[in-house]
């Protein structure tokens, strides 16, 4: 269970949660993402459990939605910006890699896409699939930027002795589902 108290809550590091947030508004977009893609949000607390497990550390969150203004002002040194994101559909969020060694990124997006790439509708700017990628955009540091659109993927079933303090729980459907691509 995580400390109620906020002052607790404060003094915890932030690599002792599973899944923890850059900002405070991002915790309400987390809940919001919840509604609009549980796809996406069974995959981030999936990924969470991988890198406790095998890392020994959670994700911090650096962002989920993006408004049309926040596409532009991202992108306002680029002479053709993209005019979308999946960010601004709730299928994409961001996670902080500075956390991560070189070896951990990669061993992350190679789970990611191994994992999801086939339920996955979303594709890059070549029409590739992609879950994972590890990049920068203009002037911001480098982060993960994991995009989804596709089912509700349970996690792999050697992660499941861990303690279990998030609120998504696949079902032994899911957990088909994820086998089929493991
Ligand atoms: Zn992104």
């Amino acid at each position: 269970m995580r400390l109620s108290s906020s002052l607790a809550k404060s003094a915890k590091s932030q690599a002792d949660n599973f899944v923890s947030f850059k900002s405070k508004g991002l915790e309400q977009e987390w809940e919001t993402l919840r509604q609009k893609n549980l796809g996406l949000y069974g995959l981030i607390e999936n990924v969470a459990y991988f890198t406790k497990e095998k890392m020994k550390k959670g994700v911090v969150i650096t962002m989920i939605y993006r408004t049309e203004q926040q596409q532009k002002a991202l992108y306002s040194a680029r002479k053709t910006p993209p005019k979308t994101s999946y960010h601004m559909d709730w299928k994409a969020v961001d996670l902080r890699s500075k956390t991560f060694t070189a070896d951990e990124i990669e061993d992350i997006c190679n789970y990611l896409n191994k994992h999801y790439n086939g339920f996955n509708k979303c594709v890059l700017k070549s029409g590739k699939i992609c879950t994972a990628l590890y990049h920068k955009i203009e002037n911001n540091g480098f982060h993960f930027h994991v995009q989804y659109n596709g089912p509700v993927v349970g996690r792999p079933f050697q992660y499941d002795s861990l303690p279990s303090p998030l609120k998504y729980n696949p079902s032994d459907a899911d957990k088909v589902a994820f086998e089929a691509v493991a």
